[in-house]
């Protein structure tokens, strides 16, 4: 069994959580048609926002240095790092340098991928999720499953429980305002004892320096606003050649991710306030590699809504911890494996290819098409375990051979009909757990077409 498919195994033995789940994301998913429905201009602002992306990623050297000038003339200090361990050496020296000890953050799928809290507690240093749902996995000591609802995977009542513990509210009370508040107050002193602030960034605009960060909680606000140091990490990825086309995004963004018209939140950093520092350090970590795979660099243009998560059948019903890596679901699948082939080899195949995921990407990244794709580099890559390429080679051999494969459908056919039902669905047949095979037919597809088309 592969990594994802043991967990996803796990995931699903709690069944009334797995109903839940993928009931509450295809929720999210209507929603999100409900609100595209509402725009007739829907799909030219996908293919206008997919043209944008390809712009950049043709000229990201340019506009990665036009970014750098133009900040710089803001007063703001721009950090370049290579690979996770630059990242947050980086951050680790600003922090340093300020004595900082306690630090605010905002969400960020970058820093995740990091893993800079690891970083940052390893060295003493308090670091505190804002975002709700990322202060729930963090208490729980968990990574995000999703890359919009980071904890969709947990019940109220086990937030309830986890903040009776953790923060002292009233034993089974887990009314979802009730909780909110205290997560509020909880949070409040954080931000008002915080050293520094550290936030993700949404886009980077190259012509003006600026970073433009989306949140529906104004967390990442709070933090900026009361820190005297403010850092944003953005991946190479998140520039816009100009302001006018953050427009086009900031429409498809929240639509995609919530079905809401816009985030509440749309926040413009461009400078440090008077007396304040402001830090933006720009990843590669693998980007530019990626970048290099003609067949997989257009999957650089996501710009992280988790559409393809709501729409995926296998993600609902497996749960974004089965992805063992920082980004699940389609678009996680595609990322991980140019990191490293082996350990997410199996990630590819964590999908039905029904293409529901290229259908709602609002850049027009197709997913499930380099999903295919990566399958054949992997084979290629002699990635596959036994248990894939045996079947396989088998299979090619009976397709080779037409006597072969007539006698072996007849035996299927028969056997299928005549054997016992413990024959058939048993561990070796996997497929089996959850379905029942069809009734088998009387005679095979080409005896049928002799009978009955060949007049
Ligand atoms: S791949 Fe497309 S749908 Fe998926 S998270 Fe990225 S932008 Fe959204």
């Amino acid at each position: 069994m592969s990594q994802h498919s043991k967990r996803a195994d796990n995931f699903i033995k709690d069944e009334a959580r797995t109903d839940w789940h993928d009931k509450a994301l295809w929720h999210v998913r209507e929603k999100r048609d409900a609100s595209a429905e509402q725009l007739p201009e829907w799909e030219l602002l996908r293919e206008t926002a997919s043209q944008i992306k390809d712009n950049v990623l043709s000229n990201l050297d340019n506009y990665l240095v036009q970014f750098e000038t133009e900040a710089k003339k803001n007063g703001v200090i721009v950090h370049w790092a290579e690979d996770a361990a630059d990242h947050n050496r980086i951050i680790g020296e600003i922090l340093e340098k300020h004595n900082a000890r306690k630090i605010v953050k905002s969400k960020s799928m970058l820093t995740e991928e990091c893993k800079l809290n690891d970083f940052l507690e390893e060295r003493d240093i308090e670091i505190i999720d804002t975002d709700l749902g990322e202060r729930i996995i963090q208490l729980r000591k968990e990574p995000p499953s999703h890359v919009v609802l980071p904890a969709i995977h947990i019940k109220k009542e086990e937030v309830g429980e986890l903040f009776h513990q953790k923060l002292g509210t009233e034993k089974d009370n887990s009314d979802p305002t009730y909780l909110t508040k205290a997560a509020r107050t909880h949070l409040r002193n954080k931000f008002f004892e915080a050293d520094a602030a550290i936030t993700g960034v949404n886009f980077g605009i190259a012509e003006t320096g600026g970073v433009v960060i989306c949140t529906n909680e104004g967390n990442a606000d709070m933090g900026c606003h009361s820190a005297p140091v403010q850092i944003h990490c953005m991946g190479i990825e998140k520039l816009l050649p100009k302001a006018e086309h953050l427009g086009v995004f900031i429409r498809l963004l929240a639509r995609s991710a919530t079905g809401q018209p816009s985030t509440i939140y749309t926040s413009h950093y461009h400078q440090p306030r008077p007396g304040a520092e402001m830090h933006v350090v720009i990843v590669d970590n693998g980007r530019s590699t990626h970048l290099g795979k003609e067949d997989f660099r257009n999957s650089l243009k996501c710009i992280r809504c988790g559409a393809c998560m709501n729409t995926c059948p296998i993600y609902r019903r497996s749960g974004g911890h089965s992805y063992h890596s920082t980004i699940p679901g389609p678009i996680g699948a595609i990322l991980s494996p140019n990191k490293n082939l082996k350990e997410y080899s199996d990630l590819p195949f964590a999908s039905t290819l029904c293409g529901s995921c290229s259908n709602v990407c609002p850049v027009k990244i197709d997913i499930h098409e380099q999903l295919y794709k990566w399958r054949q580099e992997i084979y290629k890559n002699n990635e596959l375990p036994k248990s894939k390429t045996i079947p396989l080679k088998i299979t090619t051999k009976v397709f080779e051979n037409p006597s072969v494969y007539n006698s072996l459908g007849k035996i299927a056919r028969g056997s299928l009909r005549n054997l016992p039902g413990f024959m058939i669905y048993n561990n070796f047949n996997a497929w089996g757990k959850q379905r029942d095979l069809p009734d088998a037919p009387k005679e095979g597809f080409k005896q049928w077409y002799k009978k009955n088309r060949n007049e």
